[in-house]
């Protein structure tokens, strides 16, 4: 299994106090260090490229990202998203991180990837950076595959906040399946069942306070049948941790054992309709110990 990551992604600086912090991932990467996990084998994301870019994001939005890193200090995007000196090439090394893995999948390098990379992605629209997030990792990996001849790509979201921006990126387009859980209402208010986009789009809200017993429910009962229905040539996951009962952003109850119970199944959809090839990327997670914990057995169970 591969990992991939970059320094730059630790030196991305939101601001002093913002809950998206470089500690974040080195609680995730010290999550990794330990020896059941000696056999990952550890890349160094490269850039994502423009023309990777441009398959989902509009130009005035990947021009935006380029040029408003400031030597010192921050710039805001928007009242919860800013850049600093190092935070262009983290957002071009979380992408390209994804890139990376699905071409190594695609040519059979290995089955499985997980990548360590921050900022997260997954409200990053077609034309708007927000929520945290540059550029849609996730979103553009999924077009990258596309590009390499895949014909059907599932995006499972378990991110305590729905994944407004792959949905709107993938609103039309049949090829790619998003499935979201999420805790609702909440930040960014998108994500009600009735969202289905060309009826590729699987929209299951959480209610404030539900736990692993909801969380398992809502996969068994829709997430997975609709994903196997769909018969994907290779999974994403936007692997966010922020619904653990610990995260200070939401309210929902789950911990490590249900992201190691969800994970197995995707893994095990994937054995029987894309070749086991399973990539997953980091979104939220706000509270480092919940990281650790639910991180390790993520990763433990893509290992299997
Ligand atoms: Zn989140």
């Amino acid at each position: 299994m591969l990992l991939y990551t970059h320094a730059s992604c630790l030196a991305h600086d939101a601001g002093p106090g913002h809950p998206e912090s470089p500690s974040r991932l080195h609680a995730v990467l010290e999550a990794l260090s330990s020896d059941r996990f000696s056999a990952l084998d550890r890349i160094e994301a490269p850039r994502v490229s423009r023309e990777q870019l441009a398959r989902v994001h509009a130009s005035g939005l990947i021009d935006e990202v380029f040029t408003s890193a400031p030597q010192d200090g921050y710039v805001r995007l928007d009242p919860d998203t800013a850049m600093s000196a190092h935070s262009l090439e983290a957002a071009q090394r979380a992408a390209g991180a994804v890139c990376a893995a699905v071409d190594a999948l695609i040519d059979g390098k290995c089955a499985r990837a997980f990548c360590a990379v921050r900022p997260p992605g997954h409200h990053a629209t077609r034309d708007t950076a927000m929520g945290f997030c540059l550029f849609n990792n996730v979103a553009v990996g999924a077009a990258h595959a596309l590009a390499r001849g895949i014909e059907r790509v599932a995006i499972v979201d378990f991110d305590v906040h729905h994944g407004n921006g792959t949905q709107d990126i993938f609103w039309n387009d049949p090829r790619v399946l998003y499935a979201s859980t999420h805790q609702w209402p909440l930040y960014p208010g998108t994500g009600r069942p009735e969202e289905t986009g060309a009826g590729n789009i699987v929209n299951v809200p959480l209610a404030r306070g539900a736990a692993g017993a909801e969380f398992r429910a809502a996969f068994n009962g829709i997430i997975l049948p609709r994903l196997r229905a769909f018969a994907p040539q290779l999974l994403l996951i936007s692997a966010g941790f922020d619904a653990h009962r610990l995260d200070p952003l939401a309210d929902l109850n789950l911990v490590a054992d249900d992201y190691a119970w969800a994970t197995r199944e995707l893994v095990a959809v994937a054995h029987d309709t894309a070749d086991g090839r399973v990539i997953s990327s980091l979104e939220g997670g706000y509270s480092l110990q919940a990281l650790r914990e639910s991180v390790a057995a993520h990763v433990n169970a893509l290992l299997d």
